[in-house]
């Protein structure tokens, strides 16, 4: 089976919006093994909507639209999808009823134009919204290569995601036919490039028989490994391609599933029953930051020090004056000083420290922007390594925290922190 998938909206043809939308379709259907052909994406005019719609005819055996579905001018999906098809529109009295309920419960007039969110194309079978006033549906075209099923949602993400993992892909599962299951597995990486990935993990699978998709939206980057097989036997292939897969990976893999670096730091000091303080002089609070974005981080992360001019690094952290003299702020033996007096203003397992140039000024030849240092100091002493790192202000710090997340849970493993590196590539 092969899909298209058209967006639209003047917000995404702008540049307003990003089409997250077609980036979440995809990803679905790429893992119940269907190809997506296409992704079109049109603003709101009836000839451009067709003309997308047309195109995906040619190209696909089904097509999942979002966007104009609203009650306003500008939302001509409905009526485009019909012409295209060459139907007319009927209204659902049933949708009408609920949309004048869902105003009346909020108190609210409803304005007639709403009612245009209860007109669907003839023959077209309505997919209900559980969280907004436009329902969606879904309806046969015919093109030249046989029949087409048109799948019409709204745009709103939040209303969208929900339609489609509640009747979307089950019913699609179905449409698909043939008893293959399909099943994912995704490793978490860092360290290494995607495209340094890429070439890791070539030849390693067979791929008649598996998929892989990177995802690299750092600090995620992520590969995953789509396998399809007979329900008794599908299990087993996604063991076996991930145990190839985990072998090749393995010096670059944090965790497995959808996790982040933050939620295994988290999890490795909550089994260890062990605390941390952390103190960030370039990465500015982003490491306690992402800590606490993990629910129940209050279990081991005790305070997180922004200690941002020395004065605060001296009165606070007690670095002494002497170490930022003889080596400057941006050192290894300042960053173990503030290691040491994170750990100890507070009394935690761990501390953690990081101080770098995180540019674009306050380079200097001996120490450019992207110097980096990261100290760690707990109960079998204090280690700490200069790096060189690059980019923007932004990367840097970014990169900066996802190394010193590294580092605890390479030590929260037994391992070398200092082994935590990053290829540029
Ligand atoms: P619509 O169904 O066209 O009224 O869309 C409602 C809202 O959903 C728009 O104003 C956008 O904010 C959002 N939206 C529509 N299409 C997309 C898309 N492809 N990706 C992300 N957001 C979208
Ligand atoms: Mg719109």
């Amino acid at each position: 089976m092969r899909a298209a998938i058209l967006s639209t909206g003047d917000e995404l043809t702008t540049g307003r919006t990003l089409d997250t939308n077609a980036n979440f379709i995809a990803d679905h259907l790429v893992a119940i093994g269907i190809d997506v052909a296409a992704v079109l994406v049109v603003g709101d005019y009836p000839e451009r909507i067709a003309w997308a719609w047309r195109e995906a005819m040619t190209q696909a055996d089904v097509i999942l639209s979002t966007g104009g579905l609203g009650p306003t001018a500008d939302d001509l999906t409905t009526e485009t999808v019909a012409a295209v098809a060459g139907v007319g529109l009927r209204m659902e009295p049933a949708v009408a009823d609920r949309i004048r309920q869902m105003f009346a419960a909020m108190g609210r007039e409803m304005p007639e134009n709403n009612l245009k969110q209860a007109m669907f194309p003839l023959g077209a079978e309505i997919i209900p919204n559980g969280l907004g006033t436009a329902p969606g549906f879904r309806l046969t075209l015919a093109a030249a290569h046989g029949p087409v099923h048109g799948i019409v949602l709204p745009g709103v993400p939040r209303e969208m995601k929900q339609m489609l993992t509640d009747s979307v892909l089950p019913w699609l599962r179905g449409a698909r036919g043939g008893a293959d299951e399909y099943r994912s597995h995704t490793f978490q990486t860092f360290g290494i490039s995607e495209s340094a990935l890429d070439e890791l993990v070539a030849g390693a699978l067979d791929p008649a028989a598996s998929r892989l998709a990177f995802r690299a939206a750092f600090p995620q980057i992520s590969l995953r490994v789509t396998v399809h097989g007979p329900p008794g036997d599908v299990d087993r292939r996604l063991a076996a391609a991930a145990a190839t897969l985990r072998a090749r990976l393995a010096p670059y893999c944090y965790g497995e599933g959808d996790t982040t670096m933050e939620a295994e730091v988290g999890r490795l000091l909550a089994a260890a029953g062990a605390t941390i303080a952390v103190a960030e002089s370039c990465s500015g609070g982003l490491i306690g930051h992402r800590l606490t974005d993990v629910p129940g981080s209050s279990r081991y992360l005790l305070a997180d020090v922004v200690a941002y001019q020395n004065a605060v690094k001296e009165s606070v952290l007690g670095v002494r004056a002497e170490t930022l003299a003889q080596h400057g702020a941006v050192s290894c033996e300042t960053a173990e000083e503030m290691a040491r007096g994170a750990r100890r203003l507070v009394g935690a397992t761990l501390g953690l420290a990081t101080t770098g140039i995180a540019g674009p000024d306050g380079g200097t030849p001996d120490k450019p922007v992207g110097t980096v240092c990261i100290a760690l100091d707990g109960p079998t002493g204090t280690r700490s390594r200069r790096y060189q790192l690059w980019g923007t202000r932004e990367w840097v710090k970014l990169l900066t925290s996802q190394i010193a997340l590294d580092w605890v849970r390479r030590a929260q493993l037994g391992e070398d922190p200092a082994a935590s590196a990053i290829l540029r590539r």
